[in-house]
């Protein structure tokens, strides 16, 4: 029988078991702009690696699931380095699986960065507040949790780790991806349920772009009273659902 790619196990072996030299499995490193979130707009190195163990059911980027390879941390750092653009987005697949993904997120911060980590929330990122406590708060505000806390209609949605909440600051954002009345239903009432949030809630319709689901996202974030951001993809709106960019 063809093996199914979506099947367990879920995270490539290598991820599992990393060499002793220092460095990550890297599905793609490119730079572009920003696309949602804090800094929307802004040129950014993106590091993707490689792995996950959550399946979403409308996951846009399965090709780093098992794409890439392992890059030695001297290489890595000079790929990221080499645009001149000190500003740098961890995502994946799942960055957080990866054993050197926060030792190069200090020594980023450490070195002037600004630097974002693209997460599921299905692991606690408890070593956000050690950063705050090892190297003050004026580094941790240039650290950018952005959370998603997934919807049904993601089929992950049992994955959320609520003692992220602990460790978010005003710097951080949690992210709702939408993709039909019961996705907003869900996100509303996690919203309600959850008043005193320290940073940013953004909803997001799935895809990035659809206009129909954007309109009726606004129509019902406005008539419900929600304080939270209605958030586009916007590298989707310059170049398509394009690989890189
Ligand atoms: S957590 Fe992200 S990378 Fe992993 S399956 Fe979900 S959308 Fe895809």
């Amino acid at each position: 029988m063809a093996p199914d790619a979506r099947a367990p196990p879920r995270v490539p072996q290598a991820v599992l078991r990393p060499p002793e030299e220092r460095g990550l499995h890297v599905n793609e490193v490119f730079t572009s702009i920003q696309g949602e979130g804090r800094h929307i707009g802004l040129p950014t190195v993106f590091l993707r690696t490689m792995g996950c163990p959550l399946r979403c059911g409308w996951c846009d980027t399965e090709y780093s699931f098992h794409e890439g390879g392992w890059v030695a941390w001297g290489d890595l750092v000079a790929q990221i380095e080499a645009p001149g653009v000190r500003r740098l987005c961890l995502t994946g697949g799942e960055p957080l699986i990866q054993r050197d993904a926060w030792p190069l997120v200090r020594h980023l911060l450490e070195a002037g960065w600004e630097v974002s980590i693209e997460t599921s929330g299905a692991l606690v990122c408890d070593e956000a507040s050690r950063i705050a406590e090892d190297l003050g708060t004026e580094a941790r505000s240039r650290l950018t949790l952005s959370l998603d806390v997934k919807c049904p209609g993601s089929g992950e949605a049992k994955t959320w780790k609520e003692a992220n909440l602990t460790h978010v600051t005003s710097s951080d954002q949690l992210k709702f991806i939408v993709a039909d009345e019961a996705d907003y239903d869900y996100a509303r009432a996690w919203v309600e349920a959850h008043p005193g949030l320290p940073c940013d809630v953004w909803f997001h319709p799935v895809g990035g772009t659809d206009g129909t689901l954007l309109t009726s996202l606004a129509e019902r974030i406005l008539a419900d009273h929600l304080d939270v951001r209605l958030g586009v993809q916007l590298h989707k709106l310059v170049w398509g659902a394009e690989r890189g960019v």
